[in-house]
């Protein structure tokens, strides 16, 4: 069986980020293995028993997203997209699931394909069909926690931390333009400062699942800041791992964005 999800084959990377693969993370490549565009062989910083462990065989990590990911494609044709609809604040029409992602419609069939405007990558695919296929569709508290506080999120902080917070830090710090994006291209709203920040914006990965941006200036020296908050809500309607990922793929969009800006 191939591994579940990007982050077990990550686990085993050096996490060095030395590019020697070509990518630019481990994270970046360790995605790209788990989707079939890469071969774990390509890490020249492995022992070939792990090289062995992830080796990819027929069955295995799949051409089309992954193994994980074409059994989430299987499960979802068996959910009433009406009632699932309802529960998680999104539309049906002719089995068809639509659900706002970062404010772009998602839509997915019965065969789980999905149909959106926005490059689809593994971050936000299997993300989108566990929380199609699982979610609670609990309403936001309107309180918000930080990533390492979400029950089961602990062991993925600090990681969190270096792929989505420090990750948009930099871009936030050397486009301040970055905020005016967000809010053209991802239907962020602007919010009155949290967190003393000096800058606030709003967002949905899902219409159930609210996230927000808090970026503090640098001042006095200090350096800035960025941190990312989430509804004490939000495991009810995804699990922590669908929350890392998310904020993965969605940093991984905006630094394409800023290459494209800045080419
Ligand atoms: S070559 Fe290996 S260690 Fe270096 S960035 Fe790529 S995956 Fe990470």
């Amino acid at each position: 069986m191939g591994p579940k999800n990007a982050m077990e084959i990550f686990k085993h990377l050096e996490k060095s980020n030395c590019r020697e693969c070509g990518e630019k993370t481990c994270l970046a490549f360790a995605g790209a293995v788990f989707t079939g565009a890469r071969s774990i062989s390509d890490c020249p910083r492995l022992s070939s028993e792990t090289k062995a462990l992830f080796s990819k065989g027929p069955g295995q990590v799949g051409d089309n997203g992954g193994e994980y990911f074409e059994r989430l494609k299987g499960e979802v044709g068996a959910c009433d997209f009406q009632e699932r609809a309802k529960i998680l604040g999104g539309t049906c029409h002719k089995d068809r699931l639509t659900l706002k992602v970062f404010g772009k419609d998602f839509t997915v069939d019965k065969e789980g394909r999905i149909y959106t405007d926005l490059h689809i990558n593994t971050y936000i695919g299997v993300p989108f069909l566990n929380h199609v296929i699982h979610g609670r569709g609990v309403d936001p508290s309107g309180k918000w926690t930080a990533f390492r506080n979400i029950p089961g999120a602990r062991e993925q902080a600090n990681h969190f931390n270096h792929t989505t917070e420090t990750s948009l830090k930099l871009l936030a710090d050397a486009r301040r333009d970055l905020f005016d994006d967000l809010v053209h291209l991802f239907d962020a709203k602007p919010v009155a400062p949290q967190f003393q920040a000096d800058i606030s914006v709003l967002l949905h990965f899902f219409p159930k699942l609210p996230m927000m941006i808090c970026y503090w200036d640098d001042q006095d020296e200090l350096g800035s800041d960025l941190h990312v908050y989430f509804d004490e809500t939000a495991h009810h309607n995804v699990d922590p791992e669908s929350i890392f990922y998310l904020g993965s793929g969605f940093t991984i969009m905006l630094e394409k964005l800023a290459r494209r800006h800045s080419a």
